[in-house]
């Protein structure tokens, strides 16, 4: 393989909706693995024009600005209209192009089921895109590529979580990527009117909620993940063998 070609290669690509989306859900996880040494990146299916504050500008502002603190490899917006995101040919060759030239051997999506439409939206549209990006007569001019699994994360709906991340060590820095978000989260010297999410009340829910799964894995903080199918085991006892809080 040559060089170039090389370094296209990313082992771990999260969509989100929004600019912000992939933080909130699983943004622990994705320094975790880049700590772990694999190549991470984020799609941002959208540029979030619709959000109530803060401009497109600002937006990709912030985002490069977390993006560098969680370590990503790259991110990438495929700038789908906000509040828009159909599952239709053009959007799902948009995605079905971008992992075959990463060629992930995971990708990370919302959960199918969320109170915003976005979100639900995104996760049925690449998960289809996911399936058809192994199949090679769709777009026969680029080699097939599907990567192993897609792992859900949680944005406002709950779920019984498949497995929880521990990401105990890498709290904090979720929490700073998501600070760089001055537009969107809790700021009081933001001008704007509040939000949803620019509410302390949402800020501190972040915690509650990484303390929540963490407590139900038996570490300090956790990301909940769901998964379609089980996972086959070859031997249980490395993985229960550790000890819970
Ligand atoms: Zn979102």
């Amino acid at each position: 393989m040559k060089n170039s070609e090389k370094t296209l290669q990313i082992d771990i690509l999260a969509f989100g909706a929004h600019p912000d989306d992939v933080e909130l859900g699983c943004g622990g996880s994705l320094f975790k693995l880049k700590k772990l040494g694999y190549r991470t990146g984020i799609v941002d299916l959208t540029e979030g024009e619709l959000g109530s504050r803060g401009t497109v500008a600002e937006r990709y502002k912030e985002a490069a600005e977390s993006a560098e603190i969680l370590e990503v490899d790259e991110r990438t917006n495929l700038k789908i209209p906000d509040g828009q995101i159909l599952n239709n040919q053009e959007n799902r060759k948009k995605i079905i192009r971008l992992i075959r030239k990463h060629q992930p051997v995971l990708i990370i999506a919302p959960y199918p089921e969320d109170r915003h439409p976005d979100h639900g939206n995104s996760s049925r549209l690449i998960t289809e895109a996911w399936f058809f990006s192994g199949v090679k007569k769709v777009l026969p001019e680029i080699p097939p590529h599907r990567p192993f699994r897609v792992l859900y994360y949680m944005a406002k709906y709950e779920f019984e979580p498949s497995f929880v991340m521990d990401i105990t060590g890498e709290f904090d820095t979720k929490f700073r990527a998501l600070q760089a978000y001055k537009s969107q989260f809790y700021n009081p010297e933001w001008p704007e009117e509040q939000t949803f999410i620019s509410s302390r009340w949402f800020m501190d829910s972040v915690e509650f909620r990484a303390r929540h799964f963490g407590w139900m894995a038996g570490v300090k903080y956790g990301e909940p993940f769901w998964i379609r199918e089980p996972l086959a085991l070859d031997d249980p006892v490395p993985i229960f063998s550790r000890k819970i809080l």
